[in-house]
């Protein structure tokens, strides 16, 4: 498909840039352009793609979006490697997760090629936009809603797919504090056969209440039970678990539906195996995670995702007490695997994976 490009006339100018690059902090810096890419099934599908300047979107008052919140979205990272060129950490694995989520909200697919391109050319334009603070990188949220005016509850005929960038500061200045966590009892994140697994607005629209509840408690995320026995441990608000134990095992709880299969996860799996751990995917209680940290079974535990890479939990707390793992502080496993990943990212480390895109 041929992209137009409409150039900025008035771009933001480099000196105000270069000082909010500085100190970008995490989604309220944007950069000057967006891609627009518009689909109608009456038109044969994606019709027009444009990379534009970036600002309001005018949309019906009848969207759909805005009624049944027909959306998704994806969250990646390009990053400034060493030597100065332009990074992405599997790329192709966002685009197929895109279109996951696509079926399960009903939605048309965007090609894997098209979801590809429109990053490469949406980086062209911007690419003075990278952060200069070490560990910084350049936040890219593609996504699709939408568009057509009918309040009849049925799939739309009309989507529009955009593509922003946001610098964005290193999510921790110094190493990876152990974050506390809460668990939620009163609320689920998702159900069996609803839409946990897909990356679509109201799943984080549901964890906001929770996640309040959370920082009330003195803590940092929400854990989330499964919604059938609230007795098995899933995933926090935007990141997944591993399980480390004293004789060299791993546990991350199984893609069954109601969990984001998150591509870090997917990593640190090949990660761990190649360092000669076994990892398991399958259940794991939260009355048993207590009493392996106890018992000093279970000595550490990360979470993972694009935002934080990989992070320790040191303290879990709930309505019936809490419980420490290890020593509370980043363990190992957890500093070993998020300096290897991190590495691999911005090409200080073999990429023996093929995982990274320049
Ligand atoms: N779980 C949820 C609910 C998330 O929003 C995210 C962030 N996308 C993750 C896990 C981690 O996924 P990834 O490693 O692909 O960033």
């Amino acid at each position: 498909m041929d992209f137009e490009h409409i150039p900025h006339a008035a771009p933001v100018p480099s000196a105000t840039r270069d000082e909010a690059l500085a100190n970008p902090g995490f989604g309220t810096l944007f950069t000057d352009h967006m891609v627009e890419i518009d689909y109608d099934a009456d038109k044969g599908g994606w019709f027009t793609a444009r990379v534009c300047p970036r600002g309001p979107i005018s949309l019906d008052p009848a969207a759909a979006v805005l009624h049944y919140a027909q959306e998704i979205f994806e969250g990646m990272k390009a990053y400034r490697q060493d030597d100065g060129g332009i990074a992405l950490f599997r790329p192709e694995a966002n685009a197929r997760r895109f279109n996951q989520s696509a079926d399960r909200m009903a939605m048309p697919h965007l090609p894997e090629e098209l979801f590809l391109e429109s990053i490469r050319r949406l980086l062209s334009v911007d690419k003075d936009w990278f952060p200069t603070v070490e560990g910084g990188s350049l936040y890219l949220r593609p996504f699709m809603f939408a568009s057509e005016a009918f309040l009849g509850v049925r799939p739309a005929k009309q989507y529009k797919y955009l593509l922003i960038a946001s610098p964005a500061g290193n999510y921790f200045k110094s190493g990876a504090p152990a974050v506390k966590i809460w668990v939620s009892r009163d609320y689920v994140r998702a159900a069996p056969g609803g839409t946990g697994a897909a990356k679509t607005g109201g799943n984080y629209a549901a964890s906001l209440v929770p996640q309040a509840e959370a920082i009330e408690k003195g803590c940092d995320q929400v854990v989330f039970l499964d919604a059938a026995e609230r007795k098995w441990v899933e995933e926090l608000g935007g990141m997944n678990l591993f399980f480390v134990f004293d004789d060299g095992s791993v546990v991350t709880p199984p893609l069954g539906g109601t969990i984001l299969p998150g591509i870090t996860r997917d990593s640190l799996i090949q990660l761990l195996r190649d360092e000669g751990l076994e990892v398991r995917e399958e259940p794991y209680s939260i009355d048993q995670w207590r009493d392996d940290a106890n018992s000093g079974r279970l000595i550490e535990t990360m979470a993972c995702g694009t935002a934080a890479v990989v992070t320790p939990v040191g303290t879990v707390a709930g309505p019936d007490g809490e419980f420490t793992i290890g020593g509370g502080g980043p363990g190992q496993i957890t500093s070993k695997l998020r300096e290897k990943l991190v590495g691999i990212q911005r090409g200080r480390v073999d990429d023996t994976y093929g995982w990274v895109t320049r």
